[in-house]
This record gives C-alpha cells, structure tokens and sequence, in this order.
C-alpha cells in the first residue's frame, strides 16, 4: 500500500471565493431542515432507544432543537465495553492496511461533505464558517496522517543485529479504549482520538459531550459508510457524571484518551489508576486537559501585528479554546500604547449569529457557561480596571462580549484560571525577563506566544517558556497537524502530542521477538 505524502487539507476562503461561499450557505440550508431530529445509541452496530433523552440545543437560538439523543445509563455503557471487548478479537487482527484503508475512505467521505460537517457545527456549537471549516480540516487531517503513521508503524522496526538471531518489533494493540471529548472541538477532537485508537488495531467506545451529541453521530454514520465494523466504535452519547465512572473503571477497559477540563481529567486518571476487580492490566490514560495561556509581548515589537495575534488567539470562537490566548503580558515601554490599540480592535469585532458569512464572534456553549464567564468579569472589574466589554449580547443565545480587563495582577483570580471564554486580561511587566516569569506563573503549560524582534529574548523564551507549544511572532491558537504536535505541560495534560509522530504509540504496545538461527 502506498499513500502520498501528508499535506494539511486547505482551508476554505469564505471572503474571496464564490464557490466556497455558496457551498456553505447550500449546507447550511440543508442542515437547517434535518434539524430536531431523534437519534439512538449505537453498540455493536444495534440502534437502541430510551426513555431518557438528552436533547441538543442551538446555543445561539436557544429554542432552537439540534437534535433529540437516546442517552446511555450505566447499564448500556457496561453493554458498550462488552460489544467493543468482542469486536476487539477481530479487529485487533485485521491487517493494518485494512484498518488504514477504512480510515483514509473516512477521510474521503468528511472531505465530500465537508460544508455539512461545517454547518453542523455551526448549528450545534456556534462556531463561525471559517472555525467551523478548521475544525473539519483538522478532522481530515487527523484521518490522512495517522492512516500514514500506521503504515510507517506497521512496517518492521529498526533493531540492532545479533549474530545467529532473528529478531523483530512488532506493535500491537491495546485492547478496548474509552473516548471521551470535548465540544469545543467536537469533529476534530473526537475524530482525532477515535481515528488513533481504531487505525492502531483497538475497538472504542465513544462518549460524545453531552453539548454536541449530533457531530459525534454524524461522524459514527461516516465510519459506517467507510465500512466500519459492527462493535468497532460504540457510539454512546450519556452525561459525563452518570456513565463516566463506569466506562473509566470497567475491568475490560485498557485505556481512556480524554481531552477536557482538569478536574475530570484529573479524576479519570486518578479512577483509572485503581485495579477493580478482574483487570488484568495497567490502564493507561491519554488525558489532555485545560490551559491558561499568555502572550509575551516585548517592547522592541511590531505592536500592530502582536495586538492582530492577541485579538485573533483571545476572541476566536469566542476563546473557547484550550490553546485560547487569555493573559497579556506586556512590558511597561509599551503597556500604554498597546491597550489603546487593542481597545480599538476589539471594538470593531462583529458579535452575532453564527449562520451569517461575517459573524466573527457567536455565543458560547450553554447557559451555565455563560453565568460563570458573567461571573470572572465581574470578578475581573474587582482585580483590575474594565477596558472594553459591554453587560450583555444579543438576546437570543448565550452571547457574552469581548471583554478586556487591563491592570491585572500577575496573581488575580482571573490570571490564574481558566475562564473558557471571551476575557483577557493584560498584566504589565517591568521587563522582558519579568513576563517570561509572569507567563510561567499557572499550574497550566499549554500554549504561549512571544512578540519580539529580539533573536536573543526569542532564545531565551524557548528555553524558559515552559509550554508545550510556543509560538513566536504569531498567535498562540490554530496548531496544524503534523507541522505543530499538539499537548501540553503539567496541569496541561499528558503531552501526548496529538497529530505528531508519537501520538499512536500511546495506542500500542510493542512486542519483541528474537528466532535463533542456524549459522
Ligand atoms: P469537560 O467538562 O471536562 O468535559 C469533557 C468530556 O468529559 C465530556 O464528554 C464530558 O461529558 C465528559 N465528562 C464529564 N464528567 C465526566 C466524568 N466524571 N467521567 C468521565 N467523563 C466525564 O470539558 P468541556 O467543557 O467539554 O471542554 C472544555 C475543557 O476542555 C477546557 O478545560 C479546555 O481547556 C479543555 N480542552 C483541552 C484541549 C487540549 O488539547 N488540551 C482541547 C480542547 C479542550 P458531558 O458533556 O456529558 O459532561
């Protein structure tokens, strides 16, 4: 089997190009009428119903029903284990390359419909048409890359010769994996951490978030069309808190990859970590989790194209991102006249609804997001002075307003933990040396960005920057597959590098086998 070289999927340009833009409003539309309809669990390829339901809402319509989803209790999430343990006798042993095969036609398929995909999103969880078009570009891009990493995986591995043997690396499976994903970036993430586990040889068991069951579904129906087999992925959308512990804990589980908040992540790692009762194995836990990140910005800095990185790395998707940039730590030379122009900026940011080809900010993701980001501004204005943000959106969704709170304290609530929306706040510092202090202030490690045009001040952030990925004269948002490995440091995660080359390793275990030979 042969594949071409990886190249990341282009993004779609919603300003200049007609045909783009038309695609997308037809998908759009055509989403539009599928919406509010009912879905079902799926576990060893079987649709189930229940009475309990779990229905998805439009964020920025908030009556708006995006779909009606069968919701698993505890028993059903145990079935799932069971199906997934089944089917791994299987698929565990069909060849890589028909595991690669189903995830590069997976790959195929999102890329046909890549406007749906998008709109779904648009619908389910706000985001803008290019944010929406990313995420789907990254989905695709995590399908081309690990179907490419397993080739290179599956081939033999590298060994030192010894005379008179013949000896072999071989990876192999784990067994059945526990999926479980964000909304924030609910194809690309759930698509990344899925296509890992199953291209390597494991079966999965996928819990969507409770906030974008439907995307989750569109992607089960993918891998179907591809040719998944039954039992392969289990598709069990079910709220975190019921069916978690189950799935985390279950004796056939080897291993769950997570990306979320800390505390879950931190609660799975610590559940998996305990031997129940008939578990033959160590679990492992891939667990990327969330950030507080800051961008540096030196006085001897273009201020223009830092305020453009800030503006872009704070607000895009209303920074409901982990990499999302939301401190600025600017050195005093320049603190003055950065927040001028960073007020300016943020100002002509276009707020409203997420269906229309200008809307640069949507809502944000539910109402208890909203109370708590409603809640850090208010805490803010309390730590330092409010520089730009007005009380309230647009009423028919969840809208919170670019809010900047400038004169922060390196130590303030609002410097030191995740807010998960759109807030940043702008720490003045005395020199270089004190911001890269500042910056490395959190529990958190996971993204950051410098604006210097000092080589030297560049040298020395990458060596005390302590991120797990740092970004110079650029925003700190918007890793690419393959060109930037994604994960990050202490409370940040595990840095299993998503979309690099160690990423599926985390999915495998390697066997050794040495064959003496006759001389
Ligand atoms: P979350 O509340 O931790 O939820 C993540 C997933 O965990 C959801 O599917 C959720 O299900 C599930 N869950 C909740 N409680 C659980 C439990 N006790 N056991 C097992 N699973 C449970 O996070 P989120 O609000 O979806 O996402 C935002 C967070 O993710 C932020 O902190 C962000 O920084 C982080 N994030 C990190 C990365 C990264 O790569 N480092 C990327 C994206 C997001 P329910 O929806 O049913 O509760």
């Amino acid at each position: 089997m042969e594949l071409s070289d990886f190249r990341n999927e282009p993004a779609s340009d919603f300003k200049g190009n007609p045909e783009h833009i038309r695609r997308m409003k037809e998908a759009l539309e055509e989403v539009r009428k599928e919406l509010g309809r009912e879905y079902d669990i799926v576990i060893g390829g079987k649709r189930i119903k229940t009475d309990d339901q779990l229905t998805s809402y439009n964020p920025a319509q908030k009556d708006q029903v995006v779909g009606v989803f069968s919701k698993a209790d505890k028993g059903l999430a145990e079935q799932a284990i069971l199906a997934a343990d089944q089917a791994f006798k299987g698929w565990s042993r069909t060849a890589a390359e028909d595991r690669i095969a189903l995830v590069v036609e997976t790959a195929r398929i999102l890329r046909e419909r890549k406007y749906h995909y998008a709109a779904w999103m648009v619908y389910e969880v706000g985001k803008s048409w290019a944010e929406a078009d990313a995420d789907v570009a990254e989905a695709i891009d995590f399908c081309e890359f690990y179907a490419r990493d397993m080739l290179r995986l599956a081939k033999p591995q590298p060994l030192t010769p010894v005379q008179g043997e013949r000896n072999y690396l071989r990876y192999i499976p784990l067994g059945v994996g526990v999926v479980i994903p964000p909304w924030n970036f609910p194809l690309a993430i759930l698509v990344g951490m899925t296509v890992a586990s199953i291209v390597t040889g494991n079966t999965a068991v996928v819990k969507p978030s409770s906030d974008s069951p439907a995307i989750g579904y569109k992607f089960f129906e993918a891998l179907e069309r591809a040719g998944l087999p039954a039992g392969v992925v289990n598709y069990v959308p079910g709220s975190g808190s019921a069916v978690g512990d189950v799935l985390v804990t279950h004796p056939r589980t080897r291993y769950v990859a997570f990306t979320g908040s800390k505390d879950v992540g931190l609660r799975i790692n610590e559940l998996a970590a305990k031997r129940t009762p008939g578990q033959l194995w160590v679990k492992r836990v891939v667990a990327e989790m969330g950030g507080k990140d800051s961008i540096v910005i030196d006085a001897e800095t273009d201020l223009g194209a830092a305020v453009e990185g800030v503006v872009a790395s704070t607000f895009g998707y209303q920074g409901q991102k982990c990499s999302a940039c939301s401190r600025a730590i600017v050195v005093e030379k320049v603190y003055d006249a950065f927040l001028g122009m960073l007020k300016q900026r943020v100002e002509q940011i276009k707020v409203g609804q997420p269906v229309e080809p200008d809307t640069y900010m949507g809502p944000v993701i539910n109402a208890s997001a909203r109370k708590q980001i409603l809640a850090y501004i208010e805490q803010g204005k309390k730590e330092g002075r409010l520089l730009t943000g007005k009380d309230d959106g647009p009423g028919s969704g969840y809208f919170v307003m670019p809010t900047v709170i400038a004169d922060v304290a390196p130590n303030a609530t609002i410097s030191l933990e995740e807010i998960f929306g759109p807030v940043l706040a702008v720490i003045k510092a005395q020199s270089f040396d004190e911001a890269l202090e500042i910056a490395n202030n959190t529990e958190y490690g996971l993204t950051g960005a410098v604006y210097t045009k000092n080589r030297r001040k560049l040298e020395k952030a990458a060596e005390q920057f302590h991120v797990g990925n740092l970004y110079f004269n650029r925003k700190c948002t918007g890793a690419m597959v393959g060109a930037h490995p994604f994960g990050g440091f202490n409370m940040s995660g595990t840095d299993s590098k998503a979309g690099g080359h160690d990423y599926l390793l985390l999915f495998m275990q390697a066997k050794t086998l040495a064959e003496k030979v006759a001389m």
